[in-house]
């Protein structure tokens, strides 16, 4: 065991994330307590103190297990590299394959991602059949979910295999193989983005043409006035493993969609869904997913970049648990450190979505009637029990959404 930069910055990097991650958590906790007992102003008519306070005891039981996990996940860090775990794993799945050879880094990749899905699934199942099930929120079983966690390890091999194999390839062979690396790795997302609503949606939902003609000429007319002739709406059986409400845009090209979950039709009038379609449709008129496409290039070519300069030096290794320079070690020690490194920057991404709320928000209050977004947004909080005061920095790092106050808010300046 060798102790060196790397090991310092890692311990520092680590010891400041997970006390960020474990003080945002404490706060937000401290400021939904702390407005449990009264209303805020602007949902007084429309939110009822009960429902206001079973969002709040439900956004503190699911800060509890974050609270514990955060913790259990830095640990684990710790154990994997400074602790020799991945050096272990190596020598144990080298028996297994031939020892340096694109088996044995597959088998090797494959029992680390093993080891911490193992880690992660007591949390998963807190968070489902104790959590979710205690505020009635849960329509999963647990035949279900072993058949998700199948599917998902199934498409995670299959997905996973040939791009660790390329990975691993252009690494040991081409001289800048972190550019040719990003490429490949924008290709596979770009992949992933076609595929997702007509390949891998429906592994895990069933998706149906709405069924409502009264509702369907209402959505067409509103197709017809944005300019989205012949869009493909779809209504999934989100009810079969939650009661929460949602709504969806996804794919690029001719496999764009936009989805309704079932508990959300059940949930809203016809008027509201055409405010929640419009703002849909707002993403995709603000051209929302090549944004964040190209945020997500800019951030892993930079990522990439980083990662050919620390493997190129083997101290990098040898500081973090490891014995020897390779390929799949540096792909390994990357998807480790990139989230803590990565945590600073998610107040920019939460921003970049957040404003992209906003903007689809504007595009439904003038493609639709921004009073019916404003219910429709309402009754969602209500329901699906969301916060409606969150502590603003825990917000600024895990929002995707800006906090319902500030949305209505806008959206009310746009009818007035
Ligand atoms: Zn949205």
């Amino acid at each position: 065991m060798l102790l060196n930069h790397y090991s310092v910055f890692l311990l520092v990097a680590l010891t400041l994330c997970t006390a960020l991650r474990i003080g945002l958590i404490l706060r937000h906790r401290r400021s939904v307590a702390a407005h449990r007992s009264a209303v805020p102003e602007p949902f007084a008519q429309t939110i009822e103190l009960a429902a206001h306070q079973r969002a709040a005891d439900y956004t503190r039981a699911r800060l509890q297990v974050a609270l514990l996990q955060t913790p259990v996940e830095a640990a684990l860090l710790v154990l994997w590299t400074l602790g020799g775990g991945l050096q272990s794993l190596y020598e144990w799945t080298a028996s297994l394959a031939s020892p340096g050879g694109s088996t044995h880094a597959l088998l090797w990749i494959a029992a680390f991602a093993l080891v911490n899905g193992f880690v992660e699934l007591p949390f998963s199942v807190w968070r489902t059949f104790v959590v979710e099930a205690r505020f009635g929120f849960n329509r999963s079983t647990p035949r279900l979910f072993l058949a998700d966690l199948a599917k998902e390890i199934a498409l995670g091999m299959l997905l996973g295999t040939p791009l660790i194999l390329a990975a691993i390839a252009l690494m040991n062979s081409a001289p800048a193989w972190w550019f040719w690396l990003w490429l490949l790795w924008l290709g596979f997302n770009l992949l992933a983005l076609w595929l997702f609503p007509s390949v891998i949606a429906p592994l895990f939902n069933r998706f149906e043409a709405l069924d409502n003609p009264e509702l369907a000429r209402r959505i067409e007319a509103l197709l017809d006035r944005c300019g989205f002739p012949h869009y493909a709406l779809y209504v999934m059986d989100g009810s079969r493993r939650s009661a929460h409400g949602n709504a969806y845009f996804a794919g690029i090209g001719r496999a764009r969609r936009i989805v309704f979950f079932d508990t959300l039709l059940a949930k809203l009038d016809e008027a509201e869904v055409e405010a929640v379609l419009a703002h849909e449709l707002g993403h995709y008129a603000h051209h929302h997913i090549w944004w964040r496409f190209v945020a997500l290039a800019l951030v892993s070519l930079a990522a990439l970049w980083l990662l050919a300069w620390a493997a190129a030096d083997p101290a990098f290794y040898h500081g973090l648990g490891l014995a020897s320079a390779q390929p799949a070690a540096a792909l390994l020690l990357f998807a480790m450190i990139v989230p803590l490194v990565g945590f600073p920057l998610a107040p920019m991404f939460a921003a970049l979505s957040r404003s992209h709320e906003y903007a689809a928000d504007r595009y439904a209050a003038r493609h639709a009637v921004a009073d019916k977004l404003i219910s429709a947004l309402v009754k969602l909080y209500r329901d699906n029990a969301a916060t409606l005061t969150p502590d603003p920095i825990y917000s600024l790092f895990h929002d995707t959404h800006p906090p319902a106050t500030l949305r209505i808010a806008q959206l009310r300046t746009a009818t007035h």
